[in-house]
């Protein structure tokens, strides 16, 4: 039978399992996926047979180089290309590539961001293969997706956290499973991440020094029309857009990506892809691969990809849902199954969960602050900065009675009886209507909210990982200490004490209304609205207990990432402010005043006819206080953001840029984005909202 478009070209540039089963001779096959699937060390024979499989592989689609792919702290990918040419010494080349060159690289790395964990002088960082994730073809070049090490093993890199941390979480909900006498192979995470993007014309883009330099527009009065006719979302989507959409779902295919839904979202010029959800850090991986190609396809159509968290105001900002789920051998841990047991073993692990969002709701804010995302989040289209869970109307009552449930002592012939069996008849229809929670529960995976559309979501799910393992190891030693008793009653007991203790973070109402803000401050929830206010977590004393524990971070790796964070932001934020003073200056003030002029002239004009001009004379008077203000606020903003600019210490740079620089850009636009509608639109210097949100 003809195989049809997509199944051929399914996976056609990834190296995956069956190219090595078709590839790799039987015994280093089996060998390789005891490493891949097993955790087993690897040896250099076996590395040798892999990098000549994989080469021939390669070259046979055309590559001439190859790469180790990897992320540094600065979030986004990374890569330095060899060709595989080798001269044989004799005039003629040889195509080849080592064991040790798949394994090992040493790219010269020393100016990616290492939070001061490695000094310049001894820049030594190493790239290590993953061979969890498989190698694919990238514009003629083999791609290794690789973990980014110091000298002396400390992490440099996004990826090195999140395998550690899907250890840990692997280690504890095996024992776990073990108290319910189940003996997986393997625990794995599973991850879908629904990316939102905007594209707009490259025309729109190339005359806006805001987007080029910083991702978003520093200025821009509101568009006529914005997103309130609710008409976007779903929409018929555009000829060229879907042309766009269709070249990328194509090149995503073969490479082995399973983009899955396309649609428009809820701003003007806003769409998402959505893949099938997969392991862990392949997740991310495919998504960073993803957001990589959608910036490179979007040229191909005469657009531009914005990933930014808030290209424009006024309109919805683009986020990135995190879906996350824990899979035993293929069985979602998050879903109740047919017997009693199942659903207390269900209960188990969504009371973990619980506990671990409320005690390390901190650490889940401070792993998707950034300069973007403090845009939106609490600003009415995305959860607030404050972290809470929603558990829906199917669940919400089991949760209560359960913590209601007058005896504690639950008898074993209570747990057949508590009304969970009837967990997955209800469940199963369990629609999440809630959009306004951080933290839902979506029917049998949870949905985190709060990511940015341009972050790597390798921090949020480290944290996750590790926060949930953490009760899962709890709940083991719970259960160890009440050894007498009878299992069920003691698993019983734990899940209803740990919902008891943990209710405050349950929140089921609007979580963008006034009073939940009150409300959450009552139940004792934090709410850290900017990136200043939400980094220091990652220097707490208990969440450096936390990580160490679980072998995810040390203290030395968790310091380097507050200070690399906390540098980006700072750094963020002074491109940001050079770019306004700049642009008012040489943009607006020069397009302000020059029309200010002809209208000047023409009123001049009129009064030699004896005609006098009482409206225009009030404009040239509004425009010209318009641009002595442009230019005190372009000052005052240069003059605080030098500033805080100057200070060697982050954390003190951060904070006058939120104190100081943001409201002095904030004034600055206000009077610009002012100015706009009263100045013509053949003098204003860049594109507005209205031509850039509506193009054909
Ligand atoms: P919605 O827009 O309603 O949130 P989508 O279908 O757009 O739903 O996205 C849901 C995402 O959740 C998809 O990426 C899907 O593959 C993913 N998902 C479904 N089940 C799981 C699971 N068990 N673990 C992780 N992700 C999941
Ligand atoms: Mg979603």
């Amino acid at each position: 039978m003809a195989k049809d478009k997509v199944s051929t070209e399914w996976g056609e540039l990834l190296f995956d399992e069956a190219d090595m089963q078709e590839r790799l001779p039987k015994p280093t096959y089996r060998e390789l996926m005891q490493v891949i699937k097993g955790g087993k060390p690897l040896d250099l024979d076996i590395a040798n047979e892999v990098a000549h499989a994989m080469k021939e592989w390669a070259l046979e689609k055309g590559a001439t180089h190859f790469t180790h792919w990897f992320q540094p702290l600065t979030g986004i990918t990374s890569e330095k290309h060899d060709s595989f040419l080798t001269p044989n010494g004799d005039g003629t080349i040889l195509m080849a590539f080592s064991g040790k060159e798949l394994v090992q690289g040493e790219p010269d790395a020393s100016s990616f961001p290492s939070g001061g964990l490695r000094a310049t002088f001894e820049a030594r960082g190493y790239t290590v293969w993953d061979p969890t994730s498989p190698a694919f073809i990238k514009d003629e070049v083999l791609c290794i997706p690789t973990a980014f090490i110091s000298y002396t093993g400390e992490a440099l890199d996004k990826k090195t956290p999140l395998l550690r941390s899907q250890v840990a979480l692997e280690t504890q909900a095996k024992r776990v499973l073990a108290l319910f006498g189940r003996e997986p192979h393997r625990v794995i995470t599973t991850i879908g991440l629904e990316q939102e993007y905007f594209l707009i014309k490259e025309t729109d883009y190339a005359a806006r020094p805001d987007l080029i330099l910083t991702g978003r527009t520093l200025f821009g009065c509101a568009p006529c029309k914005g997103q309130e006719l609710e008409e976007h979302y779903f929409g018929a989507i555009r000829p060229t857009v879907n042309e766009f959409m269709k070249e990328l779902d194509d090149e995503l295919w073969k490479l082995g990506i399973p983009a899955k839904t396309k649609h428009n979202e809820v701003a003007p010029c806003q769409h998402e892809l959505a893949p099938i959800f997969e392991e862990g850090a392949v997740a991310v991986d495919d998504n960073l691969l993803t957001m990589e190609k959608m910036k490179l396809l979007a040229s191909h159509h005469g657009l531009v990809c914005l990933q930014h968290e808030k290209p424009f105001e006024y309109v919805n900002g683009s986020g990135k849902h995190n879906n996350w789920s824990i899979s035993a051998d293929g069985r979602n841990l998050l879903e109740p199954g047919e017997h009693p047991e199942d659903n207390l073993q269900f209960l188990v692990f969504l009371a973990c969960l619980i506990a671990a969002v409320d005690e390390h709701a901190d650490l889940l804010r401070m792993s998707v602050a950034s300069a973007g995302n403090d845009h939106r989040l609490g600003a009415n289209e995305a959860p607030p900065a404050i972290v809470s869970v929603f558990l829906g109307d199917a669940l919400s009552p089991v949760v209560e009675a359960l913590i209601k449930k007058e005896s504690i002592e639950a008898t074993e012939a209570e747990v057949m009886d508590l009304g969970v069996p009837q967990l997955p008849a209800v469940l199963r229809d369990n629609t999440d209507r809630n959009r306004t929670s951080p933290f839902a529960f979506t029917g049998n995976k949870f949905e985190f909210r709060m990511c940015g559309s341009q972050q790597n979501v390798s921090d949020p799910n480290v944290v996750l990982n590790t926060a949930v393992a953490e009760q899962c190891d709890r709940f083991v030693n719970y259960v160890a200490e009440r050894s007498a008793e009878p299992f069920l009653t003691v698993a019983m007991r734990f899940v209803r004490h740990t919902f008891r203790d943990h209710q405050r973070i349950i929140f089921n109402g609007n979580g963008y209304s006034n009073e939940w803000q009150e409300e959450a401050a009552r139940r004792g929830l934090s709410n850290l609205r900017t990136t200043p206010d939400a980094l220091p977590a990652l220097m707490a004393a208990e969440n450096i207990t936390l990580f160490e524990k679980y072998g995810v971070l040390n203290e030395a790796e968790l310091h380097a990432r507050y200070v690399a964070k906390a540098e980006q932001y700072g750094n963020l934020i002074n491109i940001e402010a050079n770019c306004m003073v700049n642009m008012a200056r040489r943009l607006y003030v020069p397009a302000i005043s020059s029309y200010a002029g002809d209208v000047a002239t023409a009123v001049a004009a009129k009064a030699e006819l004896g005609i006098s001009s009482i409206s225009e004379k009030a404009l040239v008077a509004r425009l010209t206080t318009g641009i002595d203000n442009v230019w005190r606020l372009a000052n005052e903003l240069e003059a605080v953001a030098t500033n805080a600019n100057s200070k060697s210490n982050p954390s003190e740079q951060d904070a006058l840029c939120r104190d100081e620089v943001i409201p002095a850009m904030e004034a600055l636009r206000a009077e610009v984005d002012a100015l706009e509608p009263i100045v013509g639109d053949k003098w204003w210097p860049v594109p507005t909202y209205n031509s850039i949100l509506y193009y054909v």
